[in-house]
Formats: structure tokens, C-alpha cells, sequence
């Protein structure tokens, strides 16, 4: 069903009306309330008044990751802080972590995005939501957890970790949803499958919504086959507010974002100049509702692109195809570009491996080395070099193939790879030490 049919089925004209009205009221505020929104426009030579449409929106300065730390850890708010109720924090690799916070319609703004990602597999009073993002600063407990309670759903707060525990009360308690990354998810279907105490069929589990890291096609699949559910992508991010900008619908064809609340573009990420509509590029969000801290032209470094036509669930809100990855997610080896959504889709096209994998990067005489470390099932699995030849060459040459790069794939023993209850990591880049 449709959560908010008013803003998720508007008429492409009203939007651009809606959007036109709310990005002229934010950028008034961020030139009047943020200096540092207001330098950066003077710089340009731009004031509010020279935006009169959403059509303007290229003449406003680009918000990037680098200014938000920066700006660390107050720097960028609109409203005396006395409003605020909430902070968040992302968790950088390095430094100072990139803060957001929020007034009380920020968290209403927030809830309400989660909320229509919720509807879409019909959730509501009576389903109990299993929330296993992890609670804290990170924004996907307390953003999924708010979302359901707008749905009217059964908060079960069981937050990451606990893998055991998690699957005996999704069965004891009749869990119906469950919310958390996808590797987190495909860790959970995997002890369910090992476990001689719960079973998937004994359990009520229908639908999934995951995020917070770029997956594939081909992860969906196994984590719908192996949980017997539907999965659905729920986008977002803390620049913005969290999980929730958008989601999928049930016709799973795109990612519909929440255009109402978060304008997006696409830019080339060399010229910045927006891309053609269809084409790939990077995306861009201003935020059309925020109070407490309203961001312009942010820059996700998400790769990918945009349709507009409308989609056979009725809504129009525009929609993203899957993110190719995170800009800074890609690994330049022998001079080509890798995604490792790539080494995970061909992956999951080989039904005898496991879709964990680790890349390892090195410099070795000058010259770029790539080790690929995967899994076989375990009724697959033979320590016999012989054995494994026959599972490795074809995926050598379907990675070949698709990624241009010749990998170096070791077959770990089952649970070899490290499973993970957030975000997984993916890639040793060791070159990245070596000077
Ligand atoms: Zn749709």
C-alpha cells in the first residue's frame, strides 16, 4: 500500500511547484542563518533572490563531506540549539565523524520517509518489525524503529550482534519484517539454515528492508530464496537524515526517492555539470524540509541514475537504479576500475559459492596484485586443488569477462570469510601503506 499517495502519486508538474517553493524557503535560511552557507555564496556571487525556481538549483555551491567535518561538530546549524532533540553521528574510517542533527519535525520528517518504505509491503498494526540495524549513533536502529512506530507495527529493538539469540525470538516471537544490512541479514538466513532449533518455515518472516551498503541483484535473491521473503532496498543517509530517503516498491524495478523532502541530481563528478536525464553519474541531494541543519547540493559520491517515468505501482516519485557503488568504494587496479558489487554479482550468479568474498590489493615489483578470497558451500567444499579447480575457472572468467581484471581466487574452508553484523568490509587495499 501507499503511505502518503498525496506526496508519493503528485503530478511531476505539482512537484516541481512544491520542490520550487520549499528550495526558495531553504535557501533563504541557509544564507540568513549559516555562515558558512552564506560565504560560500557571496564567493559565487549568488543571493537568495537570484533562486526563483527549482531550475536554479545549479547556481548554488555544492555541500561536500570534507566541509561537513569541517564544520564539526555545530557548525552548519540552522536553529538555535535549544531545539534541537537528537544528534546523530556517522562512523568515519578516520578523524572527526560527520554529525547530523535534528528538531522535533526533522525526526516526524525522518520517521514519515521510513514509514512509506514500510507501507510498500503492506506493514502495519499487528507486525512485529525484528530491527537488527545497530542502535546508537549510527542512524538505522532509532531511524527504523521511528519509521515502524509511524506504521503502527511491533517495535522489536534487538539491535546488531547476538546471532543466536536473534534467531530464537524471530521465530518465538513471530517477527514478520526484519530491518538491518544486507550482510547482517545473510548472516542471520545462514544460522537459521545451520540451526538444529529454528526453522525458516516455522517462522513468520515476509519482508526485509536493507541498506546502509551498496548490494546486488543476486544478494536479493538468495536472501528472498533462503528467508522465503520479499526483500526491499531502504536508501538513505546520515547527510540527509538516515535510512529512508527512498525505497523500493513492490514492483522491486528502482528505488523511488522521496523528492518532496530531498531534491536529487545527477552531476558528472569531473565537470559537475548535470548529466543527462538517464545517464550515470554521481548524486547530488539538497534537503527541501530540514530545519535543524538544511544541506545544498551534497555531494554522496553514490554512483548511479535517475528515471522519471512513472512506475506501474502508481507512484511517481522518481526513481534510482541500484547504486553502481560509493565513489569511494571503487579500487583502481592495473589501471581499471572496480566496484566490489561487481565481484558480488558475478559471484551470486555461481549457486556453489557463498556470497562472502574479500579482495585483498597490493603493490608487488611495480606491479598491481588482486587476491580474491571466497567460499564455497559447504557441499561443495574440497581441499583438493583438483576439486576446487572446477568451481574457480569459470568464475575466473565470468570476473574476467565483466571486470577486466585477472583475480588470484583462494577457496577458503566454510566460514573462512569473516561474517559481519553492520556494514561488511570488502577490501584490503595494502597500497594504500606502501608510499
Ligand atoms: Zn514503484
Amino acid at each position: 500500500m501507499i503511505h502518503n499517495p498525496k506526496y508519493e502519486c503528485m503530478s511531476r508538474e505539482d512537484m516541481r511547484k512544491l520542490q520550487s517553493e520549499r528550495l526558495i524557503k531553504t535557501v533563504k535560511i541557509c544564507y540568513e542563518k549559516v555562515p558558512f552557507y552564506q560565504k560560500k555564496m557571496d564567493d559565487m556571487g549568488v543571493k537568495p533572490e537570484d533562486i526563483k525556481s527549482i531550475d536554479d538549483i545549479n547556481k548554488l555551491p555544492f555541500t561536500t563531506k570534507t566541509d561537513l567535518r569541517d564544520e564539526y561538530p555545530f557548525g552548519l546549524e540552522a536553529v538555535p540549539h535549544s531545539e534541537i532533540r537528537r544528534i546523530h553521528a556517522s562512523s568515519g574510517t578516520t578523524g572527526k565523524p560527520v554529525v547530523a542533527t535534528y528538531t522535533e519535525n526533522d525526526l516526524a520528517m525522518w520517521a514519515e520517509g521510513v514509514a512509506r518504505v514500510m507501507a510498500v509491503a503492506n506493514i502495519g498494526p499487528g507486525d512485529t518489525i525484528q530491527i537488527s540495524y545497530g542502535y546508537g549513533l549510527f542512524t538505522g536502529g532509532l531511524g527504523a524503529h521511528d519509521g515502524a512506530a509511524v506504521r503502527g507495527a511491533i517495535q522489536l529493538p534487538t539491535s546488531a550482534g547476538n546471532t543466536e539469540k536473534q534467531i530464537m525470538l524471530m521465530q518465538d516471537f513471530g517477527a514478520t519484517a526484519l530491518a538491518c544490512t544486507p550482510s547482517y541479514a545473510m548472516r542471520l538466513a545462514e544460522a537459521i539454515h545451520d540451526s538444529k532449533i529454528v526453522s525458516v518455515h516455522q517462522m513468520k518472516l515476509r519482508a526485509g528492508f536493507f541498506g546502509a551498503e551498496p548490494w546486488t541483484e543476486g544478494m536479493r535473491k538468495e536472501l528472498e530464496r533462503k528467508l522465503q521473503i520479499k526483500a526491499y532496498d531502504i536508501y538513505g543517509l546520515t547527510e540527509m537524515c538516515g535510512p529512508g530517503v527512498g525505497g523500493e516498491c513492490e514492483c522491486q524495478n528502482g528505488t523511488h526517492l522521496w523528492e518532496d523532502m530531498f531534491f536529487p541530481e545527477i552531476i558528472n563528478p569531473d565537470t559537475l555539470k548535470p548529466c543527462e536525464p538517464g545517464e550515470f553519474g554521481e548524486l547530488v541531494f539538497t534537503s527541501l524540509c530540514k530545519e535543524a541543519m538544511p544541506i545544498l547540493r551534497y555531494r554522496t559520491r553514490d554512483l548511479t541514475r535517475l528515471r522519471y517515468e512513472k512506475c506501474k505501482c502508481g507512484r511517481t516519485a522518481v526513481r534510482m537504479d541500484r547504486i553502481l557503488g560509493r565513489s569511494d568504494d571503487m579500487i583502481i587496479i592495473r589501471g581499471v576500475n572496480v566496484f566490489p558489487s561487481q565481484i558480488e554479482t558475478c559471484l551470486t550468479e555461481f549457486p556453489a559459492f557463498q556470497p562472502y568474498y574479500f579482495i585483498t590489493v597490493d603493490r608487488i615489483y611495480n606491479e598491481d596484485t588482486f587476491d580474491l578470497d571466497v567460499e564455497l558451500k559447504s557441499q561443495f567444499f574440497s581441499a583438493d586443488p583438483q576439486d576446487q579447480m572446477k568451481f574457480i575457472k569459470p568464475l575466473y572468467d565470468r570476473i574476467v569477462s565483466m571486470v577486466g581484471v585477472k583475480p588470484n581466487i583462494h577457496i577458503l574452508p566454510p566460514y573462512g570469510i569473516e561474517r559481519s553484523m553492520g556494514k561488511a568490509k570488502h577490501v584490503n587495499d595494502k597500497r594504500n601503506f606502501r608510499a
